[in-house]
């Protein structure tokens, strides 16, 4: 009897839920539930600086939205927990002693100096840049007596000198890669915590991952995980690589170009069903060809080898058709219940109640107020934009810079938010007032709104983003002044962080 079919994503709790994640979780679902086997949700928070707890909890949201439920993870527990890399620094603290002690780890003490002059020699003779082997024959009382001296160190695993690593990909077929342009791989880190290539092997052969479907961009790393498959006697899990979602232009989908987080869509009136079809689509496709199918109706139908190499182009015109199509099967009652666990809820009323009650007279004066939070915002055109002090430069600027600054946030807070275009607004030489007129505009179609900064808040950082960069495709600064001004934002940039911090 073969293993029961057990497949994983294993994300990263770093920012908004990204859809990305979500395209993984789709195929990773779809074919455990094609097969009758489980879908295991493990979080990747061995980068304790970037992971925070909300962004976990957004994943689990996000997720749980789509319908793409997991049999195993952090918070629904399971047989081989726990789910969180955090949680096991122990497990891996013993496998990576297991391979020290059959030689196939070593303990480096190379500087970061040491590496980077070594780094520099290699680009500058034109060869691989790795490690280049300096700590990996230190005796054993060497290595004790620097660690006991506090010595800081890491652990890297060993590569063979010479000949191929040779892998098959479902998709792709037999790969091959030579040894020698793979690096001696760091597998522990200074402060002791493991790095993902250790940790994902160890994880996946624990918890019994039968089938690794994930992003094309870890094709590369599969020989360093080979090796770690042997060092351990383990057999490799079948690789299954999905091509990564792409931007108009061909580019890796990125929030610099597209709104990327789960949130945004959820936000903006997606159903989840459409989102979902929608992300089926760029890497699958029934075998009838059907364009509009159910969960269901794929994971009856769902087949692995089906699937698509191509790099599929996240396309927003064609997703908002999709949707449309959603839209109208739905009943009325069925309509109206949509509508109220998109927006007109309770608990998003109260979110904006602080803002309008101030300001409103009549109850009725709720949607003019709040509608360019609510909906899309009517066409703007050059006009809206136009200022008595300010020049159509000034206002090019500020909305680059400011969407330049949004892109390079990592937590999307109102204390921040306002620091941030304050600072900016001095160091470009502009009265506030002045500096937040395009914002105003670009986010609420007018040049009074409720408070611009309550407003981004309610938006979220993507939906913030996408109107400002709406804002700035409508304004239509030519390649040359788009270098140009990302040449100013640099230096904007470093103005604002050496400045003196407002006491
Ligand atoms: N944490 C990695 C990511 O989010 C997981 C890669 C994998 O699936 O092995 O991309």
């Amino acid at each position: 009897m073969t293993a029961p079919v057990r497949t994983r994503i294993a994300p990263s709790p770093t920012g908004d839920p990204h859809v990305g994640t979500a395209y993984m979780a789709l195929f990773n679902w779809a074919f455990a539930r094609h097969h009758g086997g489980q879908f295991v949700l493990r979080i990747e928070d061995t980068d304790q600086a970037r992971s925070t707890a909300a962004s976990e909890e957004a994943i689990f949201d996000a997720l749980g939205w789509l319908g793409l439920d997991w049999d195993e993870g952090p918070n629904v527990g399971g047989a081989y927990g726990p789910y969180r890399q955090s949680e096991r620094k122990a497990t891996y603290a013993a496998h990576v002693e297991t391979l020290l002690q059959k030689g196939h780890a070593f303990h480096c003490f190379c500087s970061k100096e040491r590496l980077d002059a070594v780094r520099s020699e290699q680009q500058a003779n034109k060869q691989t840049t790795r490690y280049d082997g300096h700590c990996i024959s230190l005796s054993a009382d060497e290595v004790a007596t620097r660690i006991a001296a506090g010595e800081s160190h890491v652990i890297r695993m060993r590569v063979p000198e010479e000949g191929d690593c040779t892998f098959t990909d479902r998709l792709r077929g037999e790969i091959s890669i030579p040894y020698a342009q793979i690096d001696m791989q760091v597998l522990v880190k200074a402060d002791g915590m493991p790095t993902y290539h250790l940790a994902v092997v160890v994880d996946d052969h624990l918890m019994g991952i039968t089938h690794i479907l994930r992003g094309e961009e870890w094709l590369n790393s599969v020989p360093k995980h080979q090796l770690l498959y042997r060092y351990f006697d383990w057999p490799m899990p079948e690789l299954i690589h999905l091509p990564l979602l792409r931007n108009p232009d061909q580019s890796k989908l990125s929030k610099r170009k597209n709104p990327t987080s789960v949130t945004y869509y959820r936000d903006m009136g997606y159903l989840p069903e459409a989102l979902v079809n929608y992300l089926s689509l760029m890497g699958w496709s029934m075998p009838n060809e059907e364009e509009i199918f159910s969960r269901e109706e794929m994971v009856e139908a769902f087949d692995v080898d089906r699937m698509t190499t191509g790099g599929p182009i996240f396309d927003q015109t064609k997703l908002s058709w999709l949707n449309g199509q959603y839209l109208r099967r739905l009943d009325a009652p069925e309509y109206a219940q949509r509508i109220q666990d998109w927006m007109l809820n309770t608990a998003k009323l109260e979110q904006l109640i602080p803002m309008v009650q101030e300001r409103a007279e009549r109850l009725s004066d709720l949607l003019p107020l709040v509608n360019y939070l609510l909906g899309n915002l009517p066409d703007l055109s050059e006009e809206h934009f136009e200022h008595k002090s300010m020049e159509r430069a000034d206002v090019l600027k500020v909305l680059h810079h400011t969407l330049a600054a949004f892109d390079e946030m990592r937590d999307w807070q109102r204390d921040d938010l306002f620091a941030l275009c304050q600072g900016m607004a001095q160091a470009m030489e502009l009265k506030f007032r002045d500096f937040l007129f395009p914002l105003f505009i670009a986010t609420s179609g007018r040049a009074v709104s409720l408070p611009l900064f309550d407003s981004w808040m309610f938006l979220g950082a993507d939906l913030s983003r996408a109107r400002l960069r709406a804002a700035l495709e409508l304004i239509g600064a030519s390649k040359k002044e788009r270098k140009r001004l990302d040449k100013e934002y640099q230096a904007i940039k470093a103005a604002i962080d050496s400045a003196p911090a407002p006491t």
